[in-house]
């Protein structure tokens, strides 16, 4: 199935400038969405991931349904304020100004095994983000996966060491 058939390009949205990569088309549709689910599941169903780690608010939308299929536990990577309890906060650079994800400190046992779950790849500062918040609260980092992938916005530079898994690449 060729999934990006079931990405939109909206331009200028939510900035000028942005190309926004719009996956409701494939949310939507029930064959595309598990199909999507089931190209993650393939590539980690031997690597022993503990948790999935989401990110808010798309990433969870994967995330959730892949750590159903992979019988794992979720673990939320909230924007900052939404999280009760003791949270470890980190800064990360947007197109234009910064930004904060927060995770719950009490959310692992030392050297779990995560994976970390995005709808987009853009310039690559929310997923480091997220792999640094995880690695403060011991986190063992199998990788990330992602639906789609910006190439040109190299954020796969910043995630360099790491594996990668992107469905829909635009170059
Ligand atoms: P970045 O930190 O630049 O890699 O941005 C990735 C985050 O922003 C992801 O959580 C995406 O959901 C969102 N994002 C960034 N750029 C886009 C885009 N062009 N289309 C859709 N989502 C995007």
């Amino acid at each position: 199935m060729e999934l990006s058939k079931y990405i939109t390009t909206i331009p200028n949205y939510p900035e000028d400038g942005v190309e926004f990569k719009d996956i409701t088309p494939l949310l939507i549709n029930r064959d595309a969405f598990r199909f999507a689910l089931s190209e993650f599941e393939k590539h980690f169903i031997d690597d022993d991931v503990q948790y999935i780690a989401g990110i808010e608010a798309r990433g969870f939308l994967f995330a959730s349904a892949l750590a159903d299929r992979l019988n794992c536990g979720l673990i939320p990577i909230r924007k900052a304020g939404k999280l009760p309890g003791e949270v470890l906060t980190k800064e990360y650079e947007l197109e234009y100004g910064k930004a904060e994800l927060e995770i719950r400190k009490d959310t692992l046992p030392t050297g779990a095994r995560v994976l970390i779950v995005d709808d987009v790849l853009a310039t690559g500062g929310t997923a480091i983000c997220a792999a640094n918040l995880l690695g403060g609260v011991g986190a063992d980092i199998i990788g990330f996966a992602f639906l789609a992938s910006l190439l040109f916005l190299e954020g796969e530079r910043k995630l360099h060491g790491y594996r990668t898994v992107t469905l829909v690449k635009y170059e």
